[in-house]
């Protein structure tokens, strides 16, 4: 099974990727590791991205999907893949469909993981940080023992500014902006599997292998 996951963040894509891929006993392709392999072996495609990135620059579209394309000629695609961090856009699906075309590959599905708005708000907004050792906790996931104090050193917990609801609310307004098109793309494709990430892992697991079978 050839598949992609998308998800905004906060919806826990990174959890449901490592699950998924163990169930289906298919490759999980990060496009973070792909670079940081492909950079470290030297690889062509990786010496190119290296070049841009040393010069503070953007890899170009061409450039990332050399390095996807190498990576999914690798043996252990064979048995399936599952790429997250990739496509971005409407113009590199584009390309990632000629290029799978061009291996004889087809994708079988696109997994997005949907959590209503105000729910990823406050799983985004909810780290507390301790200002005497730097402890890290989460009101709903991951509490202090008492409101607002951190349990190792007692120290007083603080919202960081990237997680009050201006930051967090800027980041998933340009997370919508960006996608709608890539998700929209692949509706018209058919291949688009809508789940709902707002449940248990387990549960959301289900989900996606429910809606592959069908
Ligand atoms: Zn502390």
């Amino acid at each position: 099974m050839n598949l992609l996951i998308m998800g905004p963040p906060g919806a826990g894509k990174g959890t449901q990727a490592e699950v998924l891929v163990k169930e289906l006993d298919i490759t999980h392709i990060s496009t973070g590791d792909m670079f940081r392999n492909a950079i470290k072996e030297g690889t062509e495609m990786g010496r190119k991205a290296k070049e841009y990135m040393d010069k503070g620059e953007l890899v170009p579209d061409e450039v990332v999907i050399g390095m996807v394309r190498d990576r999914l000629s690798q043996p252990d695609c064979r048995k399936g893949f599952l790429l997250d961090g990739f496509p971005r856009t409407v113009e590199q699906a584009k390309a990632l469909d000629s290029t799978l075309d061009s291996m004889g590959i087809k994708l079988d599905g696109v997994v997005n993981i949907v959590v209503p708005l105000e729910k990823l708000m406050a799983r985004l907004t909810g780290r507390r940080v301790c200002k005497g050792c730097g402890a890290s906790y989460h009101v709903l996931f991951n509490p202090p023992q008492a409101e607002g104090k951190c349990n190792a050193c007692g120290g007083e917990l603080y919202q960081r500014t990237d997680d009050n609801e201006e930051s967090v609310g800027t980041r998933l307004k340009a997370y919508e902006e960006k996608t709608q098109p890539l998700i929209d793309y692949y509706e018209n494709k058919g291949i688009l599997l809508n789940i709902n990430g707002d449940q248990e892992i387990k549960k959301v697991l289900e989900d996606i292998l429910k809606t592959l079978k069908k």
